[in-house]
């Protein structure tokens, strides 16, 4: 309706294939002031194409155009709160920026020699330093490029250790609220694994890890607060149990957002963890990367740190080749740089007491929405939250409605939709996290927002079970829409 009225402003943008006209261009050069070179000789016309077949012909405002457009669909954590649970998308200063494109880091190359990378070495060095100091322990790798990777970077180094032992051991265990990517990550690294169920209160069944750690155990890969958003108060126990038959404690650090300044994971028995920088780091995230997961281990497993490490000689640094131990490199170069510098600056610029209150925030926020939303969801497990509060849709699935239907009506309301069915020990999982970077006003919206919507439920079903209304695509098939997406725009 509204292509009829301003037909100039298409709220449907064709792709820029669609737009294209021969002979436009979105450049315009200078006449040649050297001698003009034949690309087939000078390359090789194997490498030389006549044409690029169908590369677009636009001029530059209409290139220009076509993405500011393309970006106005999208949600961001600039336009509105974004409680993707387990997800921390908090919002990210623009300081973190303006260091990142600092002209000597941004422009550094990897290949520049020791001498003229001093700065750029100082800046990973503080940083290792700083997050050793922040989760409690004796070295940290900034090479890992995700926190899944963290997590393979950590099982490797476990793995490592236990061989040089005498016997890497078969199996890892992992409580039934974990990550997907744990699993998946003791896999890749050779491991069989054992699950454990949660308690009913939805932490580490602690008697249950007792019987069944043994002499096959490798580790425990735990997340600390889990993923029901409760801090596992088991936690220095558990470390003694699996301690006493030689395993060890793997802490997956993406919630690390409820701990930074106020627990640290070496003080109660964690071995080795990762953190994501993109989450409680405050980088930006969402988009696909980069993003950096460094791996903070203890004493015992720092001999086998991915290669190189830096090193400090007299007054300079340098990287250390020479690691007979190292389980090798996991990543070109040492790690996303330009991760790594937001994440300093962000530490930098709250410094202990700021992040320490970053962290409190983040759990009143959390604990706030679910005081106030406790009335109208279904709260599985009861236990005190931290930085996120995990609802189920068991009252709305009375009316049909669940939680994907309830998330996709939240779009209209102007929120990103919380986390849906995750974690899998929650059915119809409504998972929110709010971050410390929302205020109180937001968090309001959002909350009203959510009990609007769950008296929607009670008069009227059928609009929430057809949601969005508001957005420029309804529901389409989610698996369809991944692997056989439909871009062209076809007029009715
Ligand atoms: C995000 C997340 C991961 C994986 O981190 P990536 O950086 O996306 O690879 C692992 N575990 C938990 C609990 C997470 O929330």
């Amino acid at each position: 309706m509204i292509d009829k009225v301003t037909p100039h402003i298409t709220q449907n943008e064709p792709l820029l294939f669609e737009r294209s006209s021969p002979g436009k261009k979105a450049y315009q050069l200078p006449e040649l002031d050297v001698p003009e070179v034949d690309a087939a000789e000078a390359l090789g016309a194997e490498n030389v194409r006549a044409e690029i077949a169908g590369f677009p012909e636009v001029s530059e405002v209409e290139a220009i155009r076509h993405f500011t457009r393309l970006s106005t669909w999208n949600f961001a954590i600039d336009y509105g709160m974004y409680p993707l649970g387990s997800c921390t998308m908090k919002y990210n200063p623009r300081i973190n920026e303006q260091a990142a494109r600092t002209e000597g880091l941004a422009w550094a190359h990897p290949y520049q020699p020791e001498a003229l990378a001093q700065g750029c070495l100082e800046v990973m060095a503080t940083l290792e330093a700083a997050l050793a100091e922040i989760t409690g322990m004796d070295a940290v790798t900034l090479q890992p490029a995700a926190g899944a990777h963290g997590e393979l970077t950590g099982i490797l180094l476990i793995r490592a250790l236990l061989e040089k032992r005498g016997n890497p051991r078969k199996k890892i265990l992992i409580p039934d609220s974990a990550h997907g990517t744990n699993p998946a990550t003791a896999a890749i690294a050779g491991y069989a694994i054992e699950n454990i169920k949660s308690s009913e209160t939805g932490v580490l069944d602690v008697a249950a890890l007792e019987q069944i750690v043994n002499e096959d155990v490798a580790a425990l890969m735990v997340t600390n607060p889990n993923t029901l958003g409760v801090f596992e108060n088991n936690i220095a126990h558990a470390a003694e149990i699996l301690h006493g038959k030689g395993a060890m404690l793997y802490m997956d650090g993406a919630n690390m957002n409820a701990l930074v300044g106020i627990a640290r994971p070496g003080d109660f028995g964690v071995d080795v963890m990762h953190l994501n920088l993109h989450k409680t780091f405050s980088t930006p995230h969402g988009g696909g990367g980069p993003g950096a997961g460094p791996v903070a281990v203890k004493k015992v497993l720092e001999p086998f740190l991915p290669a190189p490490r830096l090193k400090k000689s007299g007054k300079r640094w340098a990287w250390d080749y020479r690691r007979k131990h190292s389980i090798g490199r996991v990543k070109a170069f040492y790690g996303n740089f330009g991760v790594l510098i937001r994440a300093l600056a962000y530490i930098l610029a709250h410094g202990g007491p700021g992040l320490r209150n970053a962290t409190m925030d983040a759990v009143l926020n959390a604990v706030y929405i679910r005081k106030r939303l406790e009335a109208y969801f279904d709260l599985p497990y009861q236990s005190p939250n931290m930085h996120e509060v995990v609802f189920s849709d068991d009252r709305q699935a009375a009316k049909g409605v669940r939680t994907g239907d309830f998330a996709k009506r939240l779009i209209d309301y102007g929120f990103h939709p919380y986390t849906v069915s995750f974690p899998l020990i929650v059915h119809g999982a409504m998972m929110i996290e709010p971050t410390e970077t929302e205020g109180k006003r937001e968090i309001d919206q959002f909350i009203d927002a959510m009990i609007s919507i769950a008296k929607e439920v009670e008069t009227d079903p059928q609009l929430v079970k057809t949601a969005p209304h508001l957005t420029r695509a309804s529901r389409v098939d989610e698996t369809t829409a991944a692997r056989k997406p439909i871009l062209r725009w076809k007029p009715a």
